[in-house]
């Protein structure tokens, strides 16, 4: 059964539109490169680092600036992107992940501000400081050891926190995983995890279609669906059935919109589905990039009747289009398999030459977006009518044309595949919940595993509190699990730490090897349409994982030349639309991130404003934190 998140459901921006961000002029240009008897389609290169898909032309990965075509990748080569006068970001990351202590020049006027506002972690001062604050919490740990020795798992893991409280953690290369945790077993006969994510405009039908798929594979239950037609007919919403099996909450059901993002599973012939069903309207983009930093793949859901479509492009001056949206942030947060569900296709008498049309104006904007085309599938489908969705059509009008050469939806989320886990190193879960369940007892979080894996007895390190409590129970889908696996979205339940210092945006981690909380951070950026040009000093809202905080850019370090890679000039006085730069960030409170090229789930980033998204971008080093 889908379980309905709290996937922080609080955000309600206003949202101002900066849909007229949508350029008629790219969008021609590009729609015609793919037209049929016209220039062939741009290739595309992957950068080796962060695997972002970069258009041919580019000379330096569009969003993390590593040179294409250096002989190795930039730790390996030393080769770097930008021309700075001392080592560049890139070369400061693989500093401390080599446990250089070099200080970082380059950008000296920004370094030295830096420094004065927020101690880098290298500085005796900051050491001091911390150690104080350490003390501080083990005082009170000390205490708690004495009220609350219930149980010898509590005292060991009270004691752990002690430990833990006085060290800033290892070194993360001389972690080594343990045999368990890489022994996959009998597994290997089992399928393969997907996280997927269902995004796009708002009445695309994503609800709809993810309640059609689900019932039609029986995840719900027959007397389930009659219910929730019983009761959307009653309050005049009939055609909202199907959506109603995602959309539980009252404002869902009474607006007919999603507000957070709902869980469902299913599995497909190899795989075994986590459904992240997103809003999709554009009060509640911020709960979208909460459940999009969770997957693997989208399926972007797009509405072929007759200006459904174009609204979602926000085309022809119309306020709105998600569609535009979703996909430029799916990407941004590292999705790079996309299947385009075409829906509605009853509205348009399953027309050929819609979809076509579809395809047709989708194709470069999504090669625009940074997909590579052979990562993208498109499914014509109406989820209404249940056609093409886990059964070959069965209209007339459908099967004329539609050979079924690319399948149902189904056979299409079936092709794709889950990435390479990263569970070779430390374990962190980003949380995105906090679970009340008896199950699991009053300290619950559920989240997707980012890395490492955990098994009943683990300990655990729960950021920013820095409380450290032993896994007592492990659930995926309201079944018991022993260990979980980096890409299992599970739902723990701790003992030994205070409910209270659970909170969505926190991390989970390893007690060795605790995730830094970031009180200021080098983010390398992509600017979206700017209403206003961006200032150093610029109040942004800083959305990593599942964390949203304000925060204030407190310096525009340079401007970069997307094709080259280099910084055509430091300290900008200002940023506008469509710009790549790196910049510093600093969030009101300390934010559990990571380098972007050491945790990828924990270190990307989008930085937003009044209910605007201003760029999306990744943390290539982390200056200060806690
Ligand atoms: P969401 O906002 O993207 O989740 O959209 P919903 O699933 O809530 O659907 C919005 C509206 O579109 C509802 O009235 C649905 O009944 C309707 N709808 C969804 N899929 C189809 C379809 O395939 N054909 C038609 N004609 N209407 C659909």
């Amino acid at each position: 059964m889908p379980r309905k998140g709290s996937r922080q459901s609080y955000y309600d921006d206003s949202y101002d539109d900066y849909y007229d961000d949508y350029e008629e002029e790219d969008y021609a240009d590009s729609s015609s490169a793919s037209a049929p008897g016209t220039a062939p389609q741009q290739p595309i290169w992957a950068c080796p680092i962060c695997t972002y898909d970069n258009l041919e032309e580019h000379q330096s990965c569009e969003m993390c600036g590593v040179v294409r075509d250096s002989p190795a990748p930039i730790h390996a080569s030393g080769s770097v992107p930008f021309k700075f006068d001392g080592p560049s970001p890139d070369d400061a990351i693989l500093g401390a992940v080599q446990g250089s202590k070099k200080p970082v020049q380059g950008n000296s006027h920004a370094r030295a501000k830096s420094k004065a506002a927020a101690p880098t972690s290298d500085s005796p001062g900051n050491q001091s400081k911390l150690s104080d604050k350490e003390h501080g919490v083990s005082e009170k740990l000390k205490k708690s050891l004495v009220l609350d020795g219930d149980s010898e798992d509590v005292k060991e893991s009270s004691k752990q926190r002690l430990q833990s409280t006085s060290n800033k953690g290892l070194p993360l290369e001389s972690y080594k995983p343990e045999p368990w945790m890489m022994h996959q077993g009998s597994k290997t006969a089992e399928k393969s995890l997907l996280n997927l994510v269902v995004v796009g405009h708002v009445d695309a039908g994503k609800s709809t279609l993810m309640g059609r798929i689900l019932h039609s594979l029986g995840r719900v239950s027959q007397k389930e669906m009659h219910k929730n037609t019983k009761e959307a007919n009653e309050m005049g919403k009939g055609s909202f059935a199907y959506a109603w099996a995602l959309d539980e909450g009252v404002e869902e059901r009474a607006r007919g919109v999603t507000i957070t993002v709902a869980v469902a599973h299913f599995e497909t012939a190899k795989l075994r589905v986590v459904l992240l069903d997103a809003p999709g309207h554009k009060d509640f983009v911020p709960n979208m990039i909460s459940g999009a930093s969770q997957a693997d793949a989208a399926v972007l859901v797009v509405d072929a009747a007759e200006g459904g479509f174009e609204a979602g492009m926000g085309a022809e001056g119309r306020e709105s289009g998600q569609t535009r949206e979703h996909a430029q942030l799916v990407r941004s947060l590292g999705v790079s398999q996309l299947v385009v569900a075409v829906n509605k296709m009853d509205e348009v008498q399953y027309s050929q030459e819609r979809f076509e049309e579809i395809k047709r104006i989708l194709t470069p904007f999504l090669r625009h977006c940074g997909f590579r085309d052979s990562s993208v599938s498109y499914v014509p489908v109406s989820a209404i009518a249940g056609e093409n969705l886990v059964s070959t059509p069965s209209d007339d009008l459908f099967r004329a044309w539609y050979t079924g050469k690319d399948g149902t939806l189904l056979d299409a989320l079936n092709r794709l595949e889950p990435p390479e886990r990263d569970i070779a190193k430390p374990f962190r879960l980003a949380v995105a919940e906090v679970v009340r369940s008896r199950s699991l007892g009053s300290a619950a979080a559920g989240g997707k595993v980012e890395s490492g894996a955990i098994k009943i007895g683990s300990k655990v390190m729960v950021m920013p509190s820095r409380e450290v409590g032993v896994v007592k129970n492990l659930e995926q889908d309201g079944k018991a699990l022993q260990t979980a696996r980096a890409g299992d979205g599970v739902d723990i339940g701790l003992q030994g730490v205070d409910a209270g210092v659970i909170v969505p945006g926190g991390v989970l981690c390893h007690p060795d090897y605790p995730v830094p909380i970031a009180t200021r951070f080098e983010l390398r950026i992509l600017t979206l349409k700017l209403a206003f040009p961006m200032l150093p000093g610029a109040q942004v809202v800083v959305h990593a994982h599942h964390a949203k905080e304000p925060g204030t850019v407190t310096n525009l370090t340079a401007l970069i030349d997307a094709k080259t890679g280099q910084a055509v000039k430091r300290s900008p006085r200002c940023l506008t639309s469509n710009q790549s730069a790196l910049v510093e960030v600093a969030p009101e409170r300390g934010l559990c991130v990571q380098e972007y090229i050491k945790f990828r789930g924990l270190g990307r980033v989008v930085l937003r404003s009044e209910g605007r998204t201003l760029a999306v971008g990744i943390i290539t080093r982390i200056i200060s934190y806690q």
